[in-house]
């Protein structure tokens, strides 16, 4: 398939003159001169080692030129690696992020790159082969009279093309120095090969065919389809981007709003498909992965972490010949990431499923990325580069002219308002494949509850009744909760002691079977107390508050003794073959209930679910995040979509104190375009995102004085900055005033253009004089304000 393709390593450009980014995080590009013998061997994303100081340093190509504004340059030393690892455009795409997320280039070449592959320690695994020799019939009965052994070498062998030294050992139940008698002779040959770490192991798909698509997956799929015509691979952004054109407009991934919007170039708008649950989107990807295969192009699709379940990979497996496929997640070891990447490099693999760096996979001639669950926060890198691999994606698409598809039953905010704006084209899927009723959504007033029964509890009795009568039926219950641990933090009736965590300010939360308090943030452990701690108080009728999956996994078993019961959270999920296990024992009714975190929520697909509960539905509403109705919301739809995907009608219990909330109500009649109106509404009343764009800067230092010095100074610095349009709040102290340690200051800014926060933003950061132990950190387009 990819024989006419000239792969990019392959250009030869001579050039004097190479820009050479160091890996020590110096935010610039260095002029090195391309001595003569190198030649041939610096390209664009060439790994180099340079003479930096007084010493040798690593760093990349990442332009050429012929002359340099410096005067004297000193020459590179040699090329690492036989191939350039980077390409030219996801070179590019990283100059692009560089900029727009406000970080040093190195660090956006550095997490385009596995660690694995930059560092070049692991190379292929080369092991000895062996196939058959030639060996006439008197050689061959005299084997089996006199050597047994090295007759049953070649008996194993016979009619197979050859095999790994190893297995043979192994199948013919002798040693290597069998082996080496029969090479010896000729009887066989051993030869090195390299031998790929298959992180699918063994595993064999059973082949599924492209479904006949509904009316609505047809037009979605022709959306598709039609946008990877356009993108014919050779499409080039008209407008500058990086070290190329200074000066030249940054462009956004979607536009800026407010603003003129953005020239138009031959990549064409990325597609937003909103399918609500079971609505068969994975269906299109399969086929528009097909089709870009078909045109010769390659597909990557990006999924959350937390949904990178076998399931999800068997799909892509089940429809496409192995060797298509390629995984890249952070479960992989060492040697199976780089042979996996390089596969991917090398144009051996056109299919690329992976978790939120999957974004900057090396294909050769990308056609089409996907992006599922558009709305998934995790696709947000939460340290430096702080990247949205989603946005990526959009900007990716168009610098190498790709098909751009986004899909979600419950699209983030900024998508859909992109996709109502006409940045991006909407397709619909508004009902489930086969007509399947949503799950009926019950709302449990749990305050009511509460005076009924005259205290708290995790089940209310509608919650129960409905369990027991799946269990009854034998059908299968999720029950799902957004915290981890038992209760949620120790507390003394008495005198109202809370054990916090020394190091953050958050309370710490009890684990029981650990028989311990955990902090969730920093991981600090601590003893649990038999009495209040507090000297004034020690009273001994210090109790838990508030509920953990543990406590409601406690409370279920207590409920129903002769139900089978597991827990699935990252407490209980400490091996990756741990999580495969519990899922298989669900699919296969070795469990009744399962209770959870979000893990659960995400992208599984059990058809013998009928009832969901959610334990507590506004535990995201009390946030202090002006998105908190959005992710209940999310939420609430998402982990609803989990039930009656089978023949048997679904059902969601959920148990609120809030039920008059919108979020939950919209939620409650699977009404999206319903949430959306009212949701954009209080965005434009209080200008918050998607309507105007916003950065969050955060300081933080161990002293508190000097970290708030330094926000104080950044705010003043950037008032000067500020046009009437743009808003600026702080500095505060953050949500999260202190982490391990440290403490935290925030300050908001709020513009029509992201660009012109970005800019006043390092104008000021570039002088800033901040001492050593302060850090400044700066996030466009925050997901999350603790
Ligand atoms: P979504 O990702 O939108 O939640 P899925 O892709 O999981 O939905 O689809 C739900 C189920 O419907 C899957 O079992 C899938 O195989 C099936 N399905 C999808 N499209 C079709 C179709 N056109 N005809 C029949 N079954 C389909
Ligand atoms: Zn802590």
């Amino acid at each position: 398939m990819s024989s006419h393709r000239t792969p990019w390593y392959a250009r030869t450009v001579s050039a004097a003159i190479a820009k050479v980014v160091v890996d020590l995080a110096l935010d610039r590009e260095f002029d090195y001169r391309i001595p003569p013998h190198l030649a041939e061997t610096v390209h664009i994303g060439s790994r180099v080692a340079v003479p930096f100081g007084r010493r040798m340093a690593q760093g990349y190509v990442v332009g050429l030129a012929d002359t340099s504004m410096y005067g004297t340059l000193k020459e590179i030393g040699e090329v690492v690696g036989k191939k350039p690892l980077l390409g030219d455009k996801v070179l590019e795409l990283t100059r692009w992020m560089a900029k727009y997320y406000c970080c040093p280039v190195e660090l956006a070449v550095k997490c385009a790159l596995p660690e694995v592959v930059r560092k070049g320690k692991i190379s292929w695994k080369e092991r000895q082969y062996v196939k058959a020799g030639k060996i006439s019939e008197e050689d061959f009965a005299r084997l089996l009279k006199k050597a047994k052994k090295q007759a049953r070498v070649l008996q194993v062998l016979h009619g197979s093309e050859g095999m790994f030294a190893s297995k043979l050992i192994e199948r013919a139940n002798t040693d290597a120095s069998t082996l080496k008698r029969l090479a010896a002779k000729g009887y066989i040959e051993i030869s090195e090969q390299t031998e790929e770490r298959d992180p699918f192991g063994g595993e064999v798909f059973l082949p599924t065919e492209p479904l006949a698509l509904t009316a609505e997956q047809q037009i979605a799929l022709e959306l598709c389809n039609a946008a990877i015509d356009a993108a014919d691979g050779r499409a080039r952004p008209r407008y500058g981007i990086g070290a190329g054109s200074p000066g030249a407009p940054l462009p956004e991934p979607h536009g800026r709003p407010g603003g003129p919007s953005l020239p138009s170039n031959s990549a064409p708008k990325p597609i937003l498909i909103r399918g609500v649950t079971g609505s068969g989107k994975a269906e299109i990807y399969l086929q528009a992965i097909e089709y870009a295969l078909h045109q010769g192009r390659d597909a990557i699709v990006l999924v959350p972490e937390i949904a990178l379940t076998p399931q999800t990979v068997e799909r892509f497996r089940a429809r496409f010949p192995k060797q298509q496929v390629t995984v890249l997640h952070s479960h992989l070891s060492e040697g199976e990431r780089h042979d996996q990447w390089h596969k991917i490099r090398d144009g051996q693999s056109h299919i690329v499923i992976g978790a939120r760096s999957a974004v900057f996979a090396p294909v050769q001639a990308l056609g089409l990325i996907v992006v599922d669950e558009e709305h998934e926060t995790s696709y947000k890198q939460d340290e430096a580069p702080r990247y949205n691999a989603r946005d990526v994606a959009v900007m990716r698409g168009r610098i190498e002219g790709a098909a751009v598809v986004l899909g979600s039953a419950t699209p983030s905010l900024e998508s859909f308002y992109n996709a109502q704006r006409g940045r991006y084209t909407l397709a619909t899927l508004s009902h489930r494949v086969d007509h399947r009723k949503m799950p009926l959504i019950r709302i449990v007033d749990m305050r009511q509850e509460a005076i009924r029964a005259k205290g708290l509890y995790v089940l209310s009795h509608r919650l129960r009744d409905a369990i027991y009568a799946r269990l009854e039926k034998k059908e299968q219950v999720i029950l799902f909760l957004n915290r981890r641990g038992y209760a949620t933090h120790l507390f003394c009736p008495k005198c109202g002691y809370v054990a916090h965590c020394p190091n953050c300010s958050v309370t710490l939360t009890y684990h029981r079977k650990a028989e311990q308090l955990n902090c969730h943030l920093c991981g600090h452990v601590a003893g649990v107390p038999k009495v209040c701690p507090n000297p004034e108080c020690r009273d001994p009728a210090i109790r838990y508050s508030g509920m953990g999956t543990e406590k409601v996994e406690a409370a279920i078993q207590k409920a129903f003794p002769k139900a089978r019961v597991q827990r699935m959270d990252s407490d209980v999920m400490t091996t990756k073959s741990r999580y495969r296990e519990i899922l298989g024992a669900f699919r296969v009714g070795k469990i009744d209930i399962l209770v959870g975190t979000q893990m659960i929520a995400k992208g599984l697909h059990f058809p013998s679910v009928t009832l969901v509960g959610i334990v507590c539905a506004d535990m995201a509403l009390h946030l202090p995040d002006f998105r908190a109705g959005e992710r209940t919301f999310q939420l609430l739809v998402q982990v609803a979509g989990r039930a009656g995907r089978g023949d048997v009608e679904g059902e969601v219990v959920a148990q609120t104190f809030t039920p008059h909330y919108e979020a939950i109500q919209f939620a409650r009649q699977h009404d999206y375009l319903g949430f959306y109106e009212y949701e954009i509404e209080q965005r434009r009343e209080n200008r918050m995102p998607p309507i105007t764009r916003m950065v969050c800067v955060t300081i933080r230092g161990r002293s508190e004085e000097k970290a708030k010095f330094v926000a104080e100074t950044i705010a003043r610095d950037l008032q000067k900055q500020l046009t009437p349009e743009m808003l600026m709040g702080g500095p505060v102290p953050a949500p999260l005033a202190r982490i391990q340690n440290q403490y935290r200051f925030q300050i908001m800014l709020r513009s029509e253009q992201v660009m012109r926060l970005t800019e006043a933003i390092s104008k000021v950061t570039s002088v800033l004089r901040a001492p050593s132990d302060v850090n400044v950190a700066v996030d466009v387009d925050p997901v999350s304000l603790l």
